[in-house]
């Protein structure tokens, strides 16, 4: 099972993709949620709002402690920032990944956009990619592995117990970061068919008002 940090940002889009897999999901809104998952997502969001809420919650220890007992853990943007050893110009948070990140680099929330890669590791065709007022992972430590490099930035990397990706796979109707991250918790993400959906949309995700919270 994988869990989905459910304290502020887009929780359910990420939900949404890991059902499209057919991967058994949750929501992780307290320490006890953590219990026997595999992999936890911690979504976009404002990480300084997600910071604060996660020591109210004491669940910033609690995810420490995951990951210590090899919980896998993907942070995408706002989450990416929270995972960071070094944040530029701020006092990191959770420290789970040797790089250094810096926040809103490309600008205000009018300069967030839409491209295309090419990342082998993760898929055989081209991945879309959305960035939202994304920070820059601006350089990695070593045993860091870069799985996307553009332009002056790393734009996604990865530990063995970390996945860190400034932009968000889970608002666009492709699977291959929420596929790549169950295997890597270990999780067979199969062929749903609700994956060949022609009908996606970056709203799909509101048919999930009937999964329940337990
Ligand atoms: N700008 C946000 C921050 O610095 C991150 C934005 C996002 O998660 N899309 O926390």
């Amino acid at each position: 099972m994988i869990g989905v940090l459910d304290l502020q940002g887009d929780v359910v889009e990420h939900l949404d993709h890991l059902e499209r897999l057919g991967v058994v999901a949750r929501r992780v809104k307290d320490p006890s949620h953590l219990h026997n998952l595999k992999g936890l997502i911690i979504p976009g969001g404002e990480s300084t709002c997600l910071s604060r809420l996660l020591r109210i919650f004491e669940i910033d220890t609690a995810i420490m402690e995951a990951c210590k007992r090899g919980v896998k853990i993907w942070g995408t943007c706002a989450g990416a920032i929270l995972l960071a050893t070094q944040i530029v110009g701020e006092k990191a948070y959770l420290g789970l990944i040797d790089m250094e990140i810096e926040r809103n680099s490309f600008g205000s929330q009018l300069d967030s956009f839409a491209a295309v890669a090419s990342i082998p590791k993760v898929s055989s065709e081209p991945v879309p990619l959305t960035f939202i007022r994304a920070p820059k992972i601006r350089s990695v430590g070593p045993g860091v592995e870069i799985l996307l490099r553009m332009d002056d930035y790393i734009a996604a990397a990865e530990t063995e117990g970390i996945l860190a990706t400034v932009f968000h796979p889970e608002l666009t109707n492709n699977f291959a970061f929420h596929r790549y991250f169950s295997r890597k918790c270990g999780l067979l993400a199969g062929e749903s068919p609700l994956l060949a959906d022609p009908t996606w949309k970056p709203t799909s995700w509101t048919r999930l008002a009937r999964i329940s919270t337990g």
